[in-house]
């Protein structure tokens, strides 16, 4: 059986060997509650705390400002609603608005959401064709009632590199508090807490090779958040029992990424290059988003008068694994929130396919692609023409 074509990254990415390896032991032998004071408990909180410093390498901040939870959505929870409510409370009420963007992940938007019915005032930046964020229209946004502004990092759908930076900037000057959901930065494009500016910065395991199911949150020293899971673990930020494991694992994935992730990143690159040069070279095909100011390994793609969701099957059939959208949208034939903000026209956000490579992907991927992608879509086409 030929081997699938996996071209799905921003979904999640497979585990790297490496990482299984150094987490069995933690799943065997190794299984002590790491908040227990005995020799067994001691040897899983030495491993947390060697995990910490990696991921704390991997974005240039403190390992006491790192703090392991589920996933990056919950990373994203305790950022928001915590920088929110804590914000509210220390300001008898004061500041009770929050600052976000149209093409926010679910984790940040339902969040926003939620503050929302609960009293909340929400403003909803839109963005540009390219689905930017413009720093002038956050500035401009922001009153003395603000207590946080939250912008992702990098889109999962389109691969939107957002100016992360100048915004934090602006937020600094303005007494506002910065979170940034970085879960498709990290390992993918260098991510540095310190030069960025930013208050708060999510990820996630399973975009950089880690396993599912486990996450962080960097929050800057001094920040007060309200608590969503209360307990005494990691320095009080979030109480339950660390998932010892799968910590460890993120560890070695950030190690790894860390290593070699310039290099990487424009392997990746030349490959999205390829990949969307031979797309391209069809017939009634668009490139989605700035050529420039995106992720190295996502390139984005609409087909016009086709209809994404069938070409992702067809595609699936011939051993090809990509989306036409979100993970969490996909297989819905309306078009995403974000192609919606970026005001693409339906009938070519109708056909959108998301395609997106990273750790393991070769030529002879991206060659299979494209020729099934000539084959899928000239069926699609014919089938519309009987
Ligand atoms: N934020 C972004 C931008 C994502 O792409 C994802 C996952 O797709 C998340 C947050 C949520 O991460 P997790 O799946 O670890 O909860």
């Amino acid at each position: 059986m030929t081997r699938a074509v996996y071209l799905d990254h921003n979904a999640t990415t497979p585990v790297r060997p490496e990482v299984v390896e150094a987490m069995l032991p933690h799943l065997r032998e190794g299984f002590g509650n790491p908040n227990s004071a005995h020799a067994l408990g001691q040897g899983s909180r030495k491993a947390i705390e060697e995990a910490r410093e990696r991921v704390a390498a991997l974005i240039n901040a403190d390992a006491s400002e790192i703090v392991f939870t589920s996933c990056g959505s919950e990373s994203d929870v305790m950022a928001v609603y915590g920088a929110a409510q804590a914000g509210f409370n220390e300001s008898a009420g004061k500041r009770s608005h929050v600052v976000t963007t149209a093409i926010e992940h679910f984790a940040v938007s339902g969040t926003c959401r939620e503050l929302a019915a609960r009293g909340f005032e929400i403003t909803t930046l839109g963005v540009d064709e390219n689905a930017l964020v413009s720093p002038e229209s956050v500035s401009g946004a922001i009153s003395e009632r603000t207590s946080l502004v939250t912008v992702m990092t990098a889109n999962n759908e389109i691969g939107t590199i957002q100016p992360v930076a100048e915004i934090a900037a602006i937020c600094r000057a303005r007494g506002v508090l910065f979170h940034t959901d970085a879960v498709q930065g990290v390992g993918k494009i260098p991510v540095d807490v310190r030069a960025l500016g930013v208050d708060m910065l999510a990820f996630s395991g399973h975009k950089i090779n880690a396993p599912k199911g486990v996450g962080g949150l960097f929050v800057r020293k001094g920040v007060r958040l309200a608590q969503l899971i209360a307990g005494k673990q990691e320095s009080s930020r979030r109480g339950g029992t660390e998932n010892t494991a799968s910590i460890v694992g993120l560890g070695v994935a950030a190690e790894l990424a860390r290593k070699d992730l310039d290099a990487h990143a424009a392997s990746l690159a030349a490959l999205r290059d390829r990949l969307e040069a031979g797309a391209l070279s069809l017939d009634g095909v668009r490139r989605t988003g700035n050529p420039a100011l995106r992720l190295p390994g996502t390139a984005h793609l609409c087909f016009q008068g086709i209809d994404g969701h069938q070409l992702v099957v067809g595609l699936d059939l011939d051993g090809i694994c990509v989306s036409s959208g979100p993970a969490c949208h996909s297989g819905a034939t309306e078009l995403s929130h974000v192609l919606k903000a970026m005001r693409v026209p339906d009938e070519w956000g109708k056909g959108a396919l998301r395609v997106s490579l990273g750790w393991g992907t070769t030529e002879e991927d991206v060659e299979r692609f494209l020729a099934s992608l000539k084959k899928v879509l000239g069926k699609l086409r014919q089938s519309a023409t009987i």
